[in-house]
This record gives C-alpha cells, sequence and structure tokens, in this order.
C-alpha cells in the first residue's frame, strides 16, 4: 500500500515592509502583512523559512497547490524554495527580520532580496528549527560565515548575561561585523577577508585561535559545507559528543539550494 500523501505546509503569504543594506554583505528585509496571522514563531533561536519562488511569467496565484503544480507543469517551472533564518520576529508590528546574504547576482533569493520594494509579496513554508542555547551548559562556541550570521545573532541575544564562550564569524567584509548584543563573557572573534566565506578552511582556523575553556560546551556551527566539514573533523578532534553539537551547511559552492538539498542524501553532502 502506499504511503499516505504528507498533508501540504502551510504557506504564509506576506509583503515586503522595508529593505535596508546592513552591510556590504548583508540586505535585510522587513516583511509583514495579514499573513503574519498564520505565523506562529519558534522557540528555537536557528528558526528557520522556506522562501516559494515561482516564475512570475507563469501568473500563479499564491498559497501555492505545489502537490497539483508538480503534477502539471514542467519540471523548469515548479516552484522552487530557499531556506533562510529567521533573524526576529516583532509580534507588535507584526513583521518578520530576514537577512540575506547578497552574492552577486547568480541564484533567486538574494537577486530578489537586493532588489526587492515594499509591497513586494513573500510565500513561505515554515518556521523550521532545533537549536536554542543549553542554559545548562558549561560555556557556548557558536561559529559560522554570513549566511548564518543571523541564526548566531539570534543565539547571542538568547543566552544568559552571565554565559561564557565565543562566536567565530568569517565574512566578507570588515564593514559586514556588524554590532551583535552578547553576553560580556562571549568574545565575538572575526576573520575578514575576501570571500571570506569561500575559504575551506578559515573558520576551523579561526575556532583554534583561542583556548577552549573546560567544562560541557554545546556547539553551533553552521555555513558553507567544506568549510562545516572542516569544523566538524576539529570537533572530533576535541572530543566534543555529538549531542551536544548542532552542525550543518547552509550552502555549498557552485551549487543552487535545490542541487545542496539533494546531494544531502549522498556522500559529498554528509557532514558528519
Ligand atoms: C537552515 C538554513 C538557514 C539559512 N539561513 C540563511 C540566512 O539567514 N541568510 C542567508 O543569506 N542564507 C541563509 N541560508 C543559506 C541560503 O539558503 C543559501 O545561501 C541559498 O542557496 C541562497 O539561495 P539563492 O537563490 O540566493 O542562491 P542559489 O540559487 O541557491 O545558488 C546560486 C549560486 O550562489 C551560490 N551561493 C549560495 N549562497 C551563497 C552564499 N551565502 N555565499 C556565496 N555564494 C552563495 C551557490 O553556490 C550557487 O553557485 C540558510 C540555509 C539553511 C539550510
Amino acid at each position: 500500500m502506499a504511503a499516505p500523501a504528507r498533508p501540504p505546509r502551510p504557506q504564509h503569504v506576506m509583503e515586503v515592509v522595508s529593505r535596508e543594506r546592513i552591510s556590504p554583505s548583508l540586505v535585510r528585509l522587513v516583511v509583514g502583512g495579514d499573513g503574519f496571522d498564520s505565523f506562529a514563531p519558534s522557540e528555537s533561536t536557528d528558526s528557520y523559512v522556506k522562501i516559494v519562488f515561482a516564475k512570475p511569467e507563469l501568473g500563479l496565484t499564491p498559497p501555492y497547490d505545489l502537490a497539483a503544480l508538480r503534477e502539471t507543469l514542467a519540471p523548469e517551472d515548479i516552484p522552487v524554495t530557499r531556506t533562510y533564518t529567521v533573524r526576529s520576529v516583532d509580534a507588535n508590528a507584526r513583521t518578520l527580520t530576514l537577512d540575506f546574504v547578497v552574492h552577486g547576482d547568480e541564484g533567486l533569493a538574494a537577486p530578489w532580496a537586493r532588489e526587492a520594494r515594499p509591497g513586494d509579496p513573500i510565500v513561505f513554508m515554515g518556521p523550521g528549527g532545533a537549536y536554542a542555547p543549553d542554559p545548562e551548559a558549561d560555556w557556548h562556541l557558536l561559529a559560522g560565515d554570513a549566511s548564518a550570521m543571523p541564526a548566531v545573532a539570534a543565539a547571542l541575544e538568547a543566552l544568559p548575561a552571565d554565559a561564557r564562550g565565543y562566536a567565530f564569524l568569517v565574512v566578507d567584509h570588515a564593514d559586514d561585523r556588524l554590532e551583535l548584543p552578547h553576553p560580556a563573557g562571549v568574545e565575538i572573534v572575526w576573520a575578514v577577508g575576501a570571500e571570506a566565506g569561500a575559504a575551506t578552511g578559515l573558520l576551523a582556523e579561526t575556532m583554534v585561535s583561542r583556548d577552549w575553556p573546560e567544562g560541557r560546551v554545546h556547539v553551533f556551527a553552521h555555513g558553507e559545507r567544506e568549510s562545516i566539514k572542516q569544523v566538524r573533523r576539529l570537533l572530533k578532534e576535541r572530543g566534543i559528543p555529538r549531542e551536544q553539537i548542532s552542525i550543518s551547511g547552509y550552502w555549498a559552492h557552485g551549487r543552487n539550494e535545490d542541487r545542496f538539498q539533494s546531494e544531502k542524501r549522498t556522500d559529498i553532502g554528509r557532514i558528519d
């Protein structure tokens, strides 16, 4: 007997409220509107949504019946998704903030965000997410590139005031080093260089530039896939138990997100 079809994930249909270039590499969109009422914020600091992109020339009206479209449209016309962290939610203003790395003219989400205007529609599913800093941990190790900065920033804001640890962040430009509110006992260590996010070993190298405290650490490490594999190796060398680690690739060089996600089921896509 065939497995029962999964019920469709609800789609939230909102609109762009504002766009701001917050650094050379990051564009911030605030989105809101009536669709906010269907969105249930998550407790996870790495909460994320899947933005649905449909070809404008098809004239489809959201929410999309993705199951039906998969049956009827040519493969290249089926809407695709791109994953973005919910940087913050403002329940009073009924808005969400999303920060997009702008990485040139390739791709869907980044070029769209760079040109987005107030009133433009945005359709997404979610939120998903699984990590929040463990208040019982002795110290915290956060690590990532610009794509993980929204999640790292949200984690830093959620840490208790007496938390200790490090946030290691690699960015392309000095001006990408945003002021991120954080507990006094957590040091933010930046590594800057042209295409730093692309430099595979830089994140792991930066992480060993500091002495790691004794005690039980809680790790959050996400970003470019190959650089995260190096981080995983480092964490293994240091004997950190898997259950204390949240780790994954957020993107991979030369792959759009569709291919990146499908490679998760293959050797090259595996972090562990
Ligand atoms: C759980 C999760 C949360 C994420 N949160 C965020 C977030 O808050 N902000 C954010 O910017 N990204 C985030 N990402 C990463 C984002 O989903 C990918 O970068 C995605 O590929 C961007 O889609 P695109 O349409 O712009 O480019 P795609 O069409 O997917 O890719 C086109 C080309 O651009 C390259 N590319 C993709 N991303 C980058 C990048 N960051 N830097 C340089 N080159 C790149 C690809 O290698 C490819 O060659 C997250 C990913 C996951 C899994």
